[in-house]
Order: C-alpha cells, then sequence, then structure tokens
C-alpha cells in the first residue's frame, strides 16, 4: 500500500528530488572542454527533469537510466513530444549494475539518485565508464550542521552512510576522480518543481481518496517530509559535486 500510493504522489511530479535548471546549468558550466556534442549518461534519471535540461544546454546525446519503468515511460512519450529521439534515449535499468563499454561517456550526471548504491561504491564502478578527463556530476544528500533532531536523523535512515560535505569530499579525495567543484542547492531547488508540487498533488490526492483511512494515512506520513524541510532545513542539503577522471 505504501509503495503505491508513494509512486501515485511522485510518478507525475516534475521530479522526484530537490533541484533546478539553473543548477543543474551551474554544474555544467564547470565541466570545461566537453566535446561540442558529448555522449552523457543521466543515472537515476526520475522522469527526467535534468535529462530534459541537459539536451537543452547540451548538443549532446543524452542516456537517461532508471530501475522504475513508469519514469522511463513518461521519458520516452517527452522525447517523443519534444522530437528528440535522435539524441534523447531512456531506458529500465540497475546502476547499481552498468554494462557500459570501457571509457564510453564525456560525462556522467546523476542527481539524488548515487545514494541508492552508495556513493563509494558509484565512484568506484563508472569511474572506468567516463572518458579520460571526463566528468561525473551528482547532488548527494548532506548533514549541512551537526547534531540534526532525532527526528530528521530517523527520516534520513535509507539513506545509508549520509555524511557533511566534507565527508563526501573524503570519499572523491579517496576515489580515482579528482574534485572539480562543488555548491549547496539553493532552497528554492527544494521547493519550486519539488515539495510545492507535492504538497499540492497530496491535497488532490486527499480528496480522490477521502474515506480511504489507509491511503490517507500515508499521506499523510509522505505530507511529513516537506514540513520537516520547512523546519529543519537548516540541518541538511543537496550538495552538487562535479569530479572529473
Ligand atoms: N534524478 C531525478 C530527479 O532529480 O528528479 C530522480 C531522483 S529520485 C530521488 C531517485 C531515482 O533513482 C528514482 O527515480 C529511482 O527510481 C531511481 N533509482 C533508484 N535505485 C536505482 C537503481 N539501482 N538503478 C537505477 N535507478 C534507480
Amino acid at each position: 500500500m505504501y509503495e503505491e500510493v508513494f509512486f501515485e504522489v511522485f510518478e507525475s511530479l516534475p521530479r522526484q528530488g530537490p533541484g533546478s535548471r539553473s543548477s543543474t546549468k551551474r554544474a555544467l558550466d564547470v565541466c570545461v572542454g566537453l566535446p561540442a556534442s558529448p555522449a552523457i549518461l543521466d543515472l537515476g534519471s526520475g522522469v527526467g527533469a535534468q535529462t530534459f535540461h541537459l539536451a537543452e544546454l547540451t548538443a549532446g546525446s543524452i542516456l537517461a537510466i532508471d530501475s522504475h519503468a513508469p519514469h522511463i515511460e513518461r521519458i520516452r512519450a517527452e522525447i517523443i513530444e519534444r522530437g528528440l529521439s535522435k539524441r534523447v534515449q531512456a531506458l529500465i535499468g540497475d546502476m547499481g549494475n552498468p554494462q557500459y563499454k570501457y571509457e564510453s561517456f564525456d560525462l556522467i550526471w546523476s542527481e539524488g539518485a548515487l545514494y541508492n548504491i552508495g556513493l563509494k561504491k558509484a565512484l568506484s564502478l563508472y569511474f572506468p565508464v567516463v572518458k579520460p578527463l571526463g566528468y561525473l556530476a551528482f547532488t548527494e544528500p548532506v548533514w549541512l550542521k551537526s547534531k540534526p533532531p532525532a527526528e530528521v536523523m530517523g527520516a534520513f535512515e535509507d539513506y545509508a552512510g549520509m555524511g557533511s560535505v566534507q565527508e563526501v569530499l573524503m570519499k572523491v579525495e579517496a576515489s580515482e576522480f579528482s574534485l572539480v567543484d562543488h555548491f549547496t542547492l539553493p532552497v528554492k531547488d527544494w521547493w519550486n518543481d519539488f515539495y510545492t508540487p507535492m504538497e499540492q498533488r497530496i491535497e488532490d490526492l486527499r480528496d480522490k481518496h477521502t474515506g480511504d483511512e489507509g491511503v490517507l494515512a500515508v499521506l499523510d506520513e509522505i505530507a511529513q517530509e516537506p514540513e520537516m524541510y520547512r523546519h529543519y532545513s537548516d540541518f541538511y542539503g543537496y550538495e552538487f559535486f562535479v569530479v572529473r577522471r
């Protein structure tokens, strides 16, 4: 039941995690020296928010991968709608099990998704897949302040190994990649395309499922996520990291 309601909320949102076109552009802008039409892999693409930003911001070819089939179906429909089928492709896949050739991509992108396989593993799995001097750009949830309230700690239980920015930088340092830049996503990146439409969606679903106590309880639980951010945004955030092979 939880999963069904979770996807009923999340699948229709413009994106499934914090971010924005301007933050994607800011991270892309530090990837200097990319070829005119870079080969890009977007890992854990969700419904493709950043996939389509990258399609607008580059002349590259983009392969979007996500393990959730309905997300990929939605991207495929948008690819056709936007006439991008020559440059953008979307496939169902597991980023924990890459099957790409050695040195296939100029740029690997992943917003809010690498934590699903763990950053250390992601850095080692994808280093061989990036071309020499190519980039990996990713966002990771991070603690911005020490000693978060227990309620906040509990909400991040699933993000195994979540650490501070410094701790992520140490993981980068221990990998074969070199750090290029990093910055914290602004608070508006959590609201504009993510929590504001999420709260609206939850309200619509409360109307749709009036009287169904089970669904309403799950919606209440999901609604705690933006509410927690409203109160405790000082304690945690998403950090964009750009690293280079
Ligand atoms: N990048 C998108 C965005 O910012 O809107 C989606 C971020 S969402 C928080 C994480 C995404 O990773 C989900 O779409 C989920 O289906 C996908 N995902 C989780 N585990 C995965 C895996 N092992 N392989 C591929 N995708 C995965």
